[in-house]
């Protein structure tokens, strides 16, 4: 076994008997909002010994890392941030990417997460340490530091996916992915292709037409794409929602309903209210109300039920497909070319730059996190995941894995913003740790008997759900995974917050490092 590098102050180990004592109390993995709220919110329950560990060179994770033009937020601000930190400044009732990474390193400044925090810094391996109970985390340079818990806030749409396209290395012009965006490349009067139609590119390429020469958009499945109510919050607004009581309060509660009702509502109870078909009415309207040309319409028609994919929302998306140098291109791609794409007619469309929408690593082998993981007696998490498919109590924790507390593990996350979705699994954690003190344990571990009944309990809500009573054949959903699971959360949103302080502690096992020393009798 390796032995800590040690850096930074060290807690001493409750009831410790000469147990290996951990770098940190907490490492948090991950300076997206996830690891950055997950860190405030430990540090005001009185956990304060963390480390933030963070592989980009800024803080804010998607809104860090995707710059490309458009980008904003897909929820209404007044419900896409803290509840402890609700600020009224969005200049738009759908913030751009960019005030979410300034609100991200805002946050970070204002609750003293950066002095915490380690930039530039990529986890390479977590191994869990039986004797001692801690986590050793391998980083890249061969530093290796511990931990009594880990927070693992790494997220899921981190990783970008380049597509299974033959040739994609051999385009000669710019290539460039979403998420990577080079803002170096002028796309002024070139001849531009998008590969990809889902909710990245329905931002870029309302935001690009008018720029370029020739933009033509390969889509394979139609995404389903309703209005945004969006408008710009003029400043006098913004002012009478920071004075007015309770305007605040309303704005959040108004725009956490109208997401409630859109997503865990209509996709987890489609089987009891029926939204999702009001939606695809919804849906199908704006569609012939901004595109008019019926061969168009008809290819940009979604024939999978709504919900069964991530939909977007845009009132410029579909419109733009009625601009003359816009193309949408339904033939399937054969090949990328040094100049250009190549579908399966055997047309080969000429290009300048080549734009790759297709999204994200999700339940790929080596991303859910994208490092390995050895828990107790050297159990391996990806391979875990692999023979008993993706569970997680709450979320959260996995048998065989102490002191590991994933924020969006498999069946946490419900649809709703992903802000409820941090604090509600922070204090899921936040109650474990503290009972952990109280018990002076060191290690805290789910039973297998409370994760198998939280997993056969999200099985069992299966008839409810869109996913799979819906028409969801030919949506090519990253919702699914390769057993045709869908981990996410099958609840509502008060339901997932009422669990985060009510599960039942006897869910978890809770003991002491001189329990499970060889030496040392259990008391
Ligand atoms: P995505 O939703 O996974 O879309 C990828 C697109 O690329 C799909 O249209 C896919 O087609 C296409 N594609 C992939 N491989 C292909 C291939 N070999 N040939 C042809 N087409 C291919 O990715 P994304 O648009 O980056 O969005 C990912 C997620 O990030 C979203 O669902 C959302 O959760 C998040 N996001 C959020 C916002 C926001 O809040 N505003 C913005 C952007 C992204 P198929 O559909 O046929 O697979």
């Amino acid at each position: 076994m390796t032995h800590a590098v040690r850096s930074g102050a060290a807690t001493p180990t409750p009831a410790s008997t000469g147990a290996r004592i951990p770098d940190h109390e907490i490492v948090i993995i991950g300076g997206g909002l996830s690891g950055i709220g997950a860190a405030i919110m430990l540090d005001r329950a009185g956990f304060s010994d963390y480390l933030l560990l963070e592989e980009g060179d800024g803080f804010g994770g998607a809104w860090h890392w995707n710059t490309y033009p458009g980008v904003g937020v897909d929820i209404p601000s007044f419900a896409y941030q803290f509840s402890f930190e609700q600020i009224t400044g969005w200049s738009r009732v759908y913030a751009p990417g960019v005030e979410l990474k300034a609100y991200a390193e805002h946050c970070v400044d204002k609750y003293d997460v950066r002095r915490r925090s380690r930039l530039r810094t990529t986890v390479l391996a977590a191994a869990y340490d039986d004797a001692d109970d801690l986590w050793e985390i391998r980083l890249d340079g061969d530093e290796v530091i511990s931990a009594r818990y880990v927070v693992a806030a790494t997220g899921v749409l981190t990783k970008p996916k380049e597509p299974e396209i033959p040739g994609v290395g051999e385009f000669a012009g710019e290539v460039m992915h979403t998420a990577r965006w080079d803002h170096s490349v002028d796309l002024n009067g070139k001849r531009v292709a998008i590969i990809g139609t889902g909710a990245s590119a329905v931002q870029i390429i309302p935001s690009i037409a008018s720029e370029v020469e020739q933009l033509t958009v390969f889509q394979r499945t139609p995404i389903w794409c309703l209005p945004k109510p969006d408008g710009a919050l003029p400043w006098p607004l913004r002012t009478a929602l920071s004075i007015i009581p309770a305007s605040k309060a309303l704005a959040r509660l108004v725009s956490q309903t109208y997401v409630e009702i859109t997503f865990p509502l209509a996709a987890h109870f489609h089987g009891y209210v029926p939204t999702a078909s009001f939606g695809e009415k919804l849906g199908l309207l704006h569609l012939r109300r901004s595109v008019k040309n019926p061969d168009l319409r008809r290819k940009l028609t979604p024939h999978y039920s709504l919900g069964c994919k991530r939909p977007s929302f845009s009132n410029t998306y579909l419109r733009t497909f009625n601009r003359p140098n816009v193309h949408l291109q339904t033939d399937s791609i054969e090949a990328i070319t040094p100049k250009g794409v190549r579908t399966a007619d055997g047309t080969e469309h000429e290009v300048d730059v080549l734009i790759l929408a297709t999204g994200f690593k999700v339940f790929d082998k080596g991303n859910m996190p994208p490092f390995p993981v050895s828990g107790a007696d050297g159990q391996d998490l990806e391979t875990f995941w692999t023979e008993n498919r993706f569970q997680a109590y709450q979320g959260i924790s996995v048998p065989a894995f102490p002191n590991w507390f994933s924020i969006l593990g498999p069946y946490g996350y419900n649809g709703s913003s992903y802000f409820n979705l941090i604090e509600t699994q922070s204090r899921h954690i936040i109650r474990l740790l503290k009972t952990a003190r109280k018990r002076k344990a060191t290690r805290v571990e789910v039973t297998e008997e409370a994760n198998a009944e939280y997993f056969e309990a999200a099985l069992k809500r299966r008839d409810k759900q869109v996913f799979f009573q819906g028409r969801c054949a030919g949506a090519n959903s990253y919702y699914f995974d390769d057993n045709g699971d869908v981990p996410l959360r099958p609840a509502a949103t008060l339901e997932t917050m009422w669990e985060a302080d009510h599960f039942p502690l006897d869910a978890y096992q809770f003991t002491d490092t001189t329990a499970h020393l060889p030496t040392q009798p259990a008391r």
